[in-house]
């Protein structure tokens, strides 16, 4: 066997890249997909945005009313020192009659503002007996008034394409009028778990073999993320296998991703397979876990191989999977996760010489400030420790944290959508 790659770390160029040169690599090589669909805004939850959603009307619609009180003329209230007969009632979601000269109307909170008045004046500060208001005469003129057009003017752009649409856009989009939204299609990722010893749950376990956790978890990632899921199934240990699921994906997706047989052993299929069908473009990074990491290009889909250690395949997925089918997806803007700076709850005397990955939890610290918890073990095999976590702290290679310095998360929150 030709072992001559094994200890030439490759990405263009032949080196070994860092996270952030590896995502900028990554998210180089790949284009947002051709494809859009119009749908219903309750349809619309998750998908990206392929046209900008513009208003169709001014919002507010008319002057209305910031307050429960009473509209008045502002110039009314010297000339007659205050004092004003309540002429009408206007409350929201009825139109008033424009305001008679030297008259007052009580109004409450959204409803239109009566032509003729320029001034609301809040209930609290007024009096209120037998028809007559009695209202202060410092009151500003163009108070509590929320003018016509103010939050959005009618065509103005409300929703940017690109956004990957959360329920508060979908309520902007419905506050402006606006119903059916022109969305991407979603992306169709393929995905394969590699290896002989695999069985899906639901099937007895025969001698040496171990369930397929990263199959449902990476399909529960694809989801959240809002991909179309390609199965290609459980792939053995062999070139030709390795070959005929990764053509199917080509021929079914816009990506494929693999988990296992990624590094370069004689079990490891992935790397030889993409490039017996297109070209092996990045084979390692320098994060831990997660070394091995496969990028390349099958009969023109680009393929994604991850670890098949299921904390390696957990954090590779969210590191790198996640940004690319971002810039798939069309999504404009910030395609990597923020860290927070929070404030270690643990001591890391022996760092790694890689940046490395560790489940992490946000906790309340005995002065009650919240800081960051690691799980006790540092196993790439531990899945539990994915599932007690809600984020991943990032540690630097070679940096002793002590308890109290400021490290930094990243938060499951943003990883998963
Ligand atoms: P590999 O990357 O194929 O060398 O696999 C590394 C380790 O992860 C081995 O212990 C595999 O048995 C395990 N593994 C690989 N694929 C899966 C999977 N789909 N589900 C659970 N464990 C896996
Ligand atoms: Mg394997």
């Amino acid at each position: 066997m030709d072992r001559s790659n094994d200890c030439a770390p490759v990405a263009a160029g032949g080196k070994t890249l860092t996270r952030d040169e590896a995502v900028a690599f990554l998210t180089a090589r790949v284009s947002p997909i051709d494809g859009t669909e119009t749908l219903a805004l309750d349809l619309a939850l998750g998908r990206v945005l392929a046209e900008p959603v513009m208003s169709l009307i001014d919002v507010p619609g008319w002057d209305n009313s910031a307050m429960d009180g009473y509209a008045i003329r502002h110039a009314d209230l010297a000339a007659h020192e205050g004092r004003l007969p309540v002429a009408q009632r206007i409350p929201a979601g009825a139109v008033g009659e424009p305001l008679a000269p030297g008259t007052a109307a009580r109004i409450f909170t959204g409803a239109p503002v009566p032509e003729g008045a320029d001034t609301v004046v809040v209930q609290e500060v007024c009096e209120a007996s037998d028809g007559q208001v009695r209202i202060p005469l410092d009151v500003k003129a163009g108070a509590n008034v929320r003018r016509a057009g103010e939050d959005i003017r009618a065509g103005a752009e409300v929703i940017a394409a690109g956004t990957r649409l959360l329920p508060a856009h979908l309520g902007l989009a419905a506050s402006v009028g606006v119903a059916r939204l022109v969305v991407r299609r979603r992306l169709r990722v393929a995905m394969l778990s590699s290896g002989d010893e695999l069985v899906l749950p639901g099937e007895p376990l025969g001698p040496g073999q171990i369930y397929n956790s990263n199959r449902s978890m990476l399909m529960g990632l694809l989801q959240s993320w809002g991909c179309e899921v390609v199965e290609l199934g459980i792939v053995a240990d062999d070139l030709e296998s390795t070959v005929a699921a990764m053509a199917r994906g080509a021929r079914e997706a816009d990506l494929i991703i693999a988990s296992g047989g990624v590094s370069v052993g004689e079990e490891d299929h992935i790397k030889p397979a993409v490039e017996r069908l297109g070209r092996l473009e990045l084979h390692q990074v320098k994060i831990r876990p997660g070394k091995p990491l496969a990028f390349g290009e099958v009969q023109g889909t680009p393929l994604l191989g991850c670890p098949g250690n299921p904390v390696s395949l957990f954090v590779t997925a969210v590191l790198f999977a996640r940004p690319l089918i971002r810039r798939m997806q069309g999504i404009a803007g910030e395609l990597d996760v923020r860290p927070l700076q929070v404030r270690a709850g643990f001591d890391w005397p022996r760092p790694d010489k890689r940046l490395e990955f560790q489940r992490a939890r946000l906790e309340r610290g005995a002065d009650g400030e919240l800081e960051v918890a690691v799980y006790p073990s540092r196993s790439s095999a531990v899945l539990s420790s994915v599932a007690w976590a809600d984020g991943l702290v990032q540690l630097q290679p070679g940096r002793v944290v002590e308890r109290g310095d400021p490290v930094e998360f990243l938060p499951f929150g943003e990883l998963l959508h």
